[in-house]
């Protein structure tokens, strides 16, 4: 009930209250004055509405009222009438158009927590109290999306079909909301009579009481990695789980999550493993049939960095998602990209829009202080093995299955080969790896089995092109029908092989083999020469399989490289011996060639013996040479 014992306000003009329209009898006082207009004429009085269903009777033969009229009343009495109750009322003193000052009236009901909303309750009054996540305006009613700090729900606002109800009302705002509980779709939907933001003071208390609640739940509880003994993994532990409770929260908070991932089997992998992990927690929290669909995209990049052609897609769609659908701006996920100086460009775009990103690779950062490296300036959360003395060997598969683990523990058993797959799809090698195979194993793939999945998930992504392949790349990676897995790896691989040996035919007879003084073999290939144009395998691919081959023949312990040049590009491939014994490192040489030929407009990068670089292809000589002369100045230790 209003405490509403002053009939006069602070500028001693009497006070006059206005009902809500969804006020009910219960929230008027008896002697106090209300506005409402005059609906009905009778011969012994006027009936005047206060609220949508709140109505008295003032007794009076005043023959200038009519319908329509607005006047102000005094309640004199209410009483009890056949079953219901009458409201008398009288003149006030005030006149209606006099000067007054009103208080608004809300409807006195007690707020109701949406995770204390039950079905149980169906067709009860209630009031609640949320933050707006999402607007949606259907063909019938404009559905609100809510939750509050224990939950969310849905409110329907019904006026004509089609027509967007409340427009004043934007995502992030603090409402309560008047009305019935209904059901629809088999979840709890509340049938909304009046919706309005909440007052400053009650809107600070359930902001903090949301924030606090979101941070405990996304939170996550099980933050142990497959390989305890793994003392990098063990580093990178907190990293993790902050990106995964950060990747959490986004979905609580009703933010879509946009994967970016490089398109190899590494790459996929990463992006898989994650996928796998979200997608259960959105169909959970979501009454939306489609919210994988609408809160979630995978989508691969050609480049092995985010680049600027991917950011200004994907802000583009998340902008017009925004516009449309309502959605808040989505949490970006690079993951076997977004490490490296090449992808501060497109980090730096995004963030413009205030996007929040977490980056999960392991290509070469560049110098690394304190744990940091250029790109921790421009994302929020940055997984790297370099950043605690590791390297490229723990790939980006097996860091993004540890997360996902993290994120959602459900799904562990299901991608515990990935690692593997990821380790043999970018031929690294390090006790980790050594136990992700055993594991791998343990799930009946052998390293030929993975080699096949690697090879596979690379020639259908060749074809797939910038789409996520979701279903065939599921099939591939044993997520669904095993038998259906066979067959089609079977039909891939062996397509994959024929289109690798007809590049080779026309490739290693045209490789030229140099033994340098250091003891390194040097292979180069013109690889835009000969080698088939834009067809699978694509010049990189074809340069790993040249350097593969001529590796098996010597050894893989030996010092070998090869590289493979374009008119304007060139492709590295090294064995870990150079790397390992001749501290060699491709960034370090793109580096170098940047400084000392500046108008070739280098640039590029990998990993430290794989790797492509860019250059302008009138400097292509200069540039190879330079590149040959600083392999001959290598020694070994
Ligand atoms: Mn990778």
């Amino acid at each position: 009930m209003n405490n509403n014992k002053n009939t006069y306000s602070k500028g001693k003009k009497p006070i006059v209250y206005v009902l809500n329209p969804s006020c009910r009898i219960e929230d008027l006082e008896i002697g106090s004055d209300y506005e409402g207009v005059i609906t009905r004429v009778e011969k012994y009085g006027f009936f005047v509405s206060l609220s949508k269903s709140v109505y008295g009777l003032l007794r009076t033969r005043n023959p200038k009222e009519k319908v329509g009229n607005h006047v102000v009343v005094k309640i004199a009495e209410i009483k009890p009438h056949k079953g219901k109750m009458d409201v008398d009322l009288t003149y006030s003193k005030t006149k209606y158009g006099n000067d007054y000052d009103t208080i608004k009236v809300k409807r006195n009901v007690k707020r109701t927590r949406i995770g204390d909303l039950s079905a149980d309750n169906m067709g009860r009054n209630v009031a609640i109290q949320g933050e707006i996540i999402q607007i949606q305006q259907t063909s019938g009613p404009t559905i609100f999306t809510l939750r509050d700090e224990t939950g969310l729900t849905w409110a329907a606002a019904f006026n004509e079909p089609g027509v967007r109800m409340y427009p004043e009302l934007e995502v992030d705002d603090l409402v309560e909301i008047l009305g019935e509980i209904s059901l629809h779709g088999g979840k709890i939907q509340i049938e909304s009579e009046l919706i309005e933001k909440l007052d400053e003071e009650d809107e600070e208390k359930l902001k903090e009481a949301i924030d606090k609640a979101v941070d405990e739940k996304a939170q996550p509880d099980d933050t142990s990695v497959t390989i305890e003994e793994s003392e990098i993994l063990q580093k990178l532990r907190p990293k993790l789980a902050l990106a995964a409770k950060t990747i959490r929260k986004a979905i609580f908070d009703g933010r879509s999550i946009l994967v970016r991932h490089h398109y190899d089997a590494d790459g996929i992998c990463a992006g898989v493993a994650v996928e796998q992990a979200v997608l259960p927690l959105l169909r959970e929290e979501s009454n939306d049939a489609d919210a994988e669909w609408h809160f979630f995209k995978r989508s691969p990049s050609k480049a092995p960095f985010y680049e600027l052609e991917d950011v200004v897609k994907d802000l583009s769609f998340a902008l017009e998602d925004m516009e449309r659908h309502g959605q808040k701006l989505p949490l970006l996920v690079l993951l076997d990209n977004g490490s490296t100086e090449e992808d501060v460009a497109a980090l730096r775009h995004s963030r413009v829009y205030g996007i929040e990103a977490v980056v999960v690779d392991h290509h070469y950062p560049g110098e690394v202080e304190d744990g940091k490296s250029i790109v921790d300036n421009y994302v929020d959360v940055h997984v790297n093995p370099y950043l605690v003395g590791g390297d490229s060997q723990l790939t980006a598969g097996a860091l993004a299955v540890e997360l996902a683990g993290m994120i959602n523990p459900d799904i562990r058993d299901t991608i515990r080969h990935f690692p593997a797959i990821a380790a043999v799809g970018d031929h690294a090698e390090c006790p980790e790896v050594d136990r992700y195979l055993e594991i791998a194993a343990e799930e009946g793939y052998s390293r030929e089995d993975l080699e096949t999945v690697a090879t596979c998930i690379d020639f259908e992504s060749y074809f797939l092109r910038f789409m996520n392949g979701r279903g065939v790349i599921n099939t591939i990676l044993g997520l669904d029908d095993k038998k259906r897995q066979e067959e089609l790896l079977d039909v891939l691989i062996t397509e994959s092989d024929k289109r690798v040996e007809t590049q080779l035919k026309a490739a290693l007879p045209n490789v030229e083999t140099e033994y340098f003084d250091n003891g390194i073999q040097f292979n180069s290939l013109d690889v835009e020469k000969f080698a088939h144009k834009f067809t699978y395998p694509a010049p990189g691919k074809t340069t790993g399989y040249v350097h593969d081959k001529l590796v098996q023949e010597k050894g893989e312990d030996k010092p070998i490289m090869t590289l493979a040049n374009g008119p304007d590009f060139a492709v590295l491939r090294a064995t870990e011996v150079i790397k390992n014994e001749y501290n060699f490192n491709l960034n370090d040489i793109i580096t170098k060639i940047v400084e000392e030929i500046p108008s070739a407009g280098a640039d590029g990068g990998g990993h430290e013996v794989a790797g492509s670089l860019k250059f302008v292809e009138g400097r292509q000589e200069e540039v190879l040479n330079f590149f040959i002369n600083e392999v001959k100045k290598l020694s070994r230790d």
